[in-house]
């Protein structure tokens, strides 16, 4: 009974071995990549650990710019609607989530998970090394009307715990000098003093080292999942394509996948892929070293180590987007023409694709689903990094008391007998 199944080795799934690793549970990942972190979007993601901005994707002002999205006047977001009708089920769900108060009610939400997981990190970062640094955020508004938003969700936000400060253009300058350099103009910054960064990838890797060595927890690479197999309500195998796994508890911490192996047991989760892009070239010396955002661009630039990694661009369509050359061109112009001397731009520009796993209201998933030992974690969006640690525990929290549902969109789910 000591036993458990963890599917996926992202950065969800690998937090998720060790919170429960640490429980005392005999641990076993499966994952169809080469390597922890491999295959998703854990690789190449944005690196910010972003504990003051959790902003639910679903707002008035999201809504307000559909018809934008639709023609495709927005340079960073794309929203090409599937014939798919989960497509259908889940833009509805996203929508009866844009209100003012859901989004303010989802944005909450996360911020208190993302409280915990700061804590987390505060912890983990005293045993595995992963370029984590304190280096504060900068989100930039273009406009004086998005930066007075900005502040005054920001009062709701200081009243759970961050300490965000409206900044003028001039002061932020000064906050960070490499703004100087920053090619548009704009009307000022919100700045989250605890914000931070890491590379999930390495933290994966060094995970993964202490999880065996440590643990002893177990791990097939390599085996990807096809199927579960539940009995009686209960789940009953893990079927794949190196063979069958027989089990009693077994965690859904896939990412983008999650939600095409959990219909193989009946459950419907509301998970709908969101691509971005990344590159990861090298900083220059006037690159900057506090965490960058271009709210109206949709751009991240975040030093981890001697490397800048510059993320971006969110598309909405089809269930399993390829990278396509002219999006990611379209983040590198951007990125050339905004900071032009943060890094290099002719060498090796390491080229990523990666689907951050939307739920309609911006909030994970995370306890029991309404088959017995079926657990979840997954549906992080595009806050999986940030909130990796929190979600983790919150998942150890329900494994402990079996059979209460934690958090997040899991009054969603709906079961089917099979
Ligand atoms: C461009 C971009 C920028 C981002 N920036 C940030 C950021 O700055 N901060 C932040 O907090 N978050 C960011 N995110 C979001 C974050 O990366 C994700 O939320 C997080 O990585 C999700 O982790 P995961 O472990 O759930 O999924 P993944 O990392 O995708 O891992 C899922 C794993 O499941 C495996 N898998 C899937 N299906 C199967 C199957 N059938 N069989 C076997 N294995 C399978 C995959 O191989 C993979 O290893 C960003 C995402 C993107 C795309």
């Amino acid at each position: 009974m000591r036993e458990i199944f963890v599917l996926g080795a992202g950065v969800i799934g690998m937090a998720s071995a060790y919170a429960l690793a640490s429980e005392g549970l005999e641990v076993t990942v499966i994952d169809a990549g080469t390597g922890p972190a491999a295959g998703g979007a854990s690789f190449g993601n944005g690196a910010q650990l972003s504990y003051s901005y959790t902003d639910a994707l679903a707002s008035p002002s999201l809504i307000a710019n559909v018809p934008k999205l639709l023609l495709g006047f927005d340079p960073a977001f794309r929203l090409t609607p599937s014939l798919s009708p989960r497509f259908w089920a889940w833009s509805l769900s996203f929508l009866t989530n844009a209100s003012r108060s859901s989004f303010e009610r989802n944005t909450i939400e996360v911020l208190k998970l993302a409280m915990e997981s700061r804590r987390g990190f505060a912890e983990i970062s005293k045993k595995i090394s992963f370029d984590h640094r304190s280096t504060g955020k900068l989100n930039l508004y273009s406009t004086h009307r998005g930066l007075r938003n900005a502040e005054s969700l920001s009062r709701l936000k200081n009243k759970h715990g961050t300490e965000q400060v409206v900044l003028t253009a001039e002061e932020a300058i000064e906050r960070e000098p490499a703004l100087a350099r920053f090619s548009h103009p704009f009307a000022g910054a919100l700045w989250s003093p605890f914000d931070e960064a890491g590379d999930s990838w390495l933290f994966c890797q060094n995970l993964h080292t202490v999880l065996e060595r440590d643990y002893g927890v177990k791990f097939k690479f390599g085996t990807k999942i096809e199927a579960l197999r539940a009995r009686s309500g209960k789940i009953d195998a893990i079927i794949t394509d190196t063979g069958e796994f027989s089990c009693n508890r077994v965690v859904i911490a896939l990412g983008a996948g999650s939600a095409a192996i959990a219909r193989t047991a009946g459950i419907r989760l509301p998970i709908w892929p969101m691509q971005g892009y990344s590159m990861t070239i090298p900083a220059s010396e006037m690159a900057p070293s506090v965490s960058i955002t271009d709210t109206s661009r949709k751009v991240v630039f975040c030093r981890i180590g001697d490397r800048l990694r510059i993320g971006g661009l969110a598309d909405i369509g089809g269930e399993n987007p390829k990278f396509k050359k002219q999006r990611f061109a379209a983040l590198l112009e951007a990125a050339k023409g905004m900071f032009p001397e943060a890094g290099d731009y002719t060498g090796n520009v390491n080229a990523w694709t990666g689907l951050r796993p939307m739920t309609p209201n911006s909030q994970p998933m995370v306890g029991q689903s309404k088959i017995e030992g079926l657990f979840l974690n997954c549906g992080h969006g595009s806050l999986g990094w940030t909130l990796s640690m929190a979600t983790a525990a919150r998942l150890a929290q329900a494994i402990r008391m079996e059979g209460n549902v934690i958090s997040g969109a899991a009054s969603l789910i709906h079961v089917h007998s099979n």
